[in-house]
């Protein structure tokens, strides 16, 4: 069995026990497979092994990797990492999930540059959980009327969650932005039905983030190895 093999079924395994110790239904909780600044044979490789979601954080770095696998016409691609405004087209073109929105801008950008011959981009909004100053997202209390002005726009669907809690080995921290979070996102679903996606838990804290209600857990590490190089900033 092939390293890559080894990682993926280790995580999926990882994942299948985390549902279970905590009595929720694996088909619960999706897994992104984070292949920033890995190549694309690694991505197929993945795919291979039965993988449809793919995030990458960059955007070139990620537009590479879908036109060099255009082939896999099931293939799903979620951009995860900060946006500026004069790369949202190629998200808008290209990816199928956008799950860092934090700004009215870029959405009315978005909703202008989707192309009609494609389905509405599904979009996350990206919560700064730990109020920390220098993060992106937007603040628990802005997060209504984020989702009110993205129900105006067709060409974007509104899916629901998604942070990056602050980085610390203090679980009891951890757990709280996790449970926080899932409050946000039982009450952003009594406006928005659909928005049921919280895209939270990384590859060192799955487990926490699965027992807090995540239904996406973001894996990159675990399964692709250490990232070898300083990705450009695209
Ligand atoms: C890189 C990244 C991940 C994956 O992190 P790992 O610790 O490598 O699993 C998840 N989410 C976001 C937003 C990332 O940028």
């Amino acid at each position: 069995m092939s390293t890559i093999q080894q990682h993926y079924q280790s995580v999926t395994q990882r994942l299948q026990q985390a549902c279970a110790d905590c009595g929720r239904d694996p088909a619960s909780v999706r897994l992104l497979a984070v292949s920033k600044t890995k190549p694309a044979d690694m991505v197929e490789a993945v795919y291979n092994l039965g993988q449809r979601a793919f995030g990458e954080n960059y955007v070139q770095d990620g537009m590479d990797k879908i036109t060099a696998l255009s082939h896999l016409d099931d293939i799903e691609w979620h951009f995860i990492g900060p946006l500026q405004s004069n790369k949202s087209r190629i998200v808008a073109e290209h990816f199928h999930w956008l799950e860092t929105l934090d700004r009215e801008k870029i959405a009315r950008r978005l909703h202008e540059q989707r192309p009609h011959t494609m389905p509405p981009l599904n979009v996350l909004l990206q919560v700064n959980i730990s109020g920390e100053e220098q993060k992106s997202g937007v603040l628990p209390a802005d997060v209504e009327a984020l989702a009110q002005s993205i129900a105006s726009l067709d060409r974007l669907q509104l899916r629901g969650l998604m942070c990056i809690p602050e980085h610390t080995d203090d679980n009891e921290v951890l757990a709280e932005q996790f449970r926080a979070m899932k409050a946000l996102s039982q009450q952003l679903q009594q406006q928005h039905p659909q928005a049921d996606v919280l895209s939270m838990g990384m590859s060192g804290d799955l487990e926490l983030a699965i027992a807090c209600g995540s239904t996406e857990v973001r894996i990159g590490t675990d399964i692709f190895g250490a990232r070898d190089y300083p990705a450009s900033k695209s």
